[in-house]
């Protein structure tokens, strides 16, 4: 599960993280009221940001600082009124319908850090830049000595002398040191409580001197959480972050009748039991020349009621131009899903070709379920295997589409 920038630095600023002071605003008249009491307890700078679970807003124009409460007038305006298209986006951009009126700071340096899994070493890592702010991604490519990584030791937690190391590795001076320790065990710490599989800070900055930070002051001022969803049952406060208009709408629909749905990109929707299955047809739709819309699995104790849904899901996305069916028939009764092919046909109806593969337990009774309804299923072929099925689904929507 992903959260927002604000309820982000709301878990930072909790564990004890700094973090500026912000509010979060879901409409124009919102915005210049936090603005006002924002200027109000002394603000010089404010920073309107576009909050949607996607990064390289900058770059898109949708972080502005604004000095006056005109120029956030015109931002919130701006933001929640047009797509926020980035790098991290698809070309249609998200929909803005949140933001966040934060404190603006002066920045005399930026830097990012981070903790996420480590698979190979089998930990979680401390990953962490001097180059921060721009995208990690860049660094990675462009100048990967500049990343610094160093493990978590899953039964210590990190170290105070790794967190020392680190903060002098990364060009820490002074009071700034004792700063970033603190910073990085907190956040450790945070992942640790929170069974995050991802925390990121880019940039944390270091502000200029003042007299009262004489050596400048470490702040959080972007972050970034993903949380591992087998672990959300223990967390109801995460729980309660979780933002449902963020997600993909036949995802979403899908979750509700438990079926493990991802949208992809292509034109054929599929329909499976079993993961590996799953991954095994997109795979050999590939091979034939199609493009998967979906990854669907049933599972093995999907109903007639989940598998109806589950076809009707598929077949409400305008991008699917042809349907493969493929089951393998274990727990899963292959007449559950003719049945089902069916009582979409009737509540639906298939315009688009059909394929279905069809093996294993009940296998016979399915063949004469979908033989008696042949009239409901005009576009239905049947095949003899995955790869007989994938042919033909790949050859009926190019054919379809030319
Ligand atoms: P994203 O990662 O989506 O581009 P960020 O919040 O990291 O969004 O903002 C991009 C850049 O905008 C930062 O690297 C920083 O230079 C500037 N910025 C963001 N927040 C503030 C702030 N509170 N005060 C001053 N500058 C900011
Ligand atoms: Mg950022």
């Amino acid at each position: 599960m992903k959260i927002h920038e604000y309820q982000a630095r709301q878990l930072l600023a909790d564990a004890g993280i700094p973090v500026p002071e912000g509010m979060m605003v879901q409409s124009i008249e919102e915005a210049k009221s936090a603005a006002k009491s924002l200027f109000e307890q002394g603000s010089t700078m404010l920073v309107v940001k576009a909050q949607v679970h996607a990064g390289g807003r900058g770059k898109a124009g949708f972080v502005k600082l604004c000095r006056t409460p005109e120029e956030v007038d015109d931002a919130a305006t701006f933001m929640l009124s047009n797509p926020m298209v980035s790098a991290q986006t698809g070309s249609d951009g998200l929909e803005v319908t949140k933001l966040l009126i934060a404190d603006g700071v002066d920045i005399d340096k930026e830097f990012y850090l981070a903790i996420t899994t480590d698979r190979g070493g089998g930990t979680n890592a401390l990953i962490a830049s001097s180059e921060g702010g721009v995208e990690i991604e860049t660094v990675a490519h462009e100048n990967p000595d500049a990343i610094l990584t160093v493990p978590i030791c899953p039964l210590a937690g990190l170290e105070p002398f790794q967190a020392r190391q680190l903060a002098f590795d990364l060009g820490f001076t002074g009071k700034q040191v004792g700063q970033a320790m603190n910073i990085m065990l907190k956040l450790v710490a945070l992942v640790n409580d929170t069974d995050a599989s991802l925390a990121e800070i880019n940039p944390l900055i270091v502000t200029p001197e003042s007299e009262e930070y004489p050596d400048g002051r470490l702040l959080a001022i972007d972050a970034k959480f993903n949380f591992d969803d087998n672990a959300l049952f223990r967390h109801p406060n995460l729980q309660a972050m979780f933002d449902p208009t963020e997600e993909n709408e036949a995802e979403l629909r899908a979750s509700e009748f438990d079926l493990s749905f991802i949208a992809l990109d292509g034109n054929i929707g599929c329909l499976v039991n079993g993961a590996g299955l799953a991954m095994a047809t997109m795979d050999i739709i590939k091979l034939h020349g199609g493009s998967p819309a979906n990854f669907l699995d049933v599972g093995g104790s999907a109903t007639l009621e989940t598998v109806t849904e589950a076809f009707k899901i598929i077949l409400s996305d305008d991008k699917v131009e042809g349907v493969l069916v493929n089951i393998f028939g274990g727990i899963m009764q292959c007449d559950v899903i003719a049945e089902a092919i069916v009582a979409a046909a009737k509540g639906v109806g298939f315009t688009v070709p059909l394929v279905v593969r069809l093996e294993g337990t009940n296998v016979d009774v399915a063949r004469e379920i979908l033989n008696a309804a042949q009239s409901e299923l005009p576009t239905m072929q049947t095949a003899i295997d995955l790869e007989d099925a994938a042919i033909k689904v790949a050859t009926a929507v190019s054919a379809a589409c030319a």
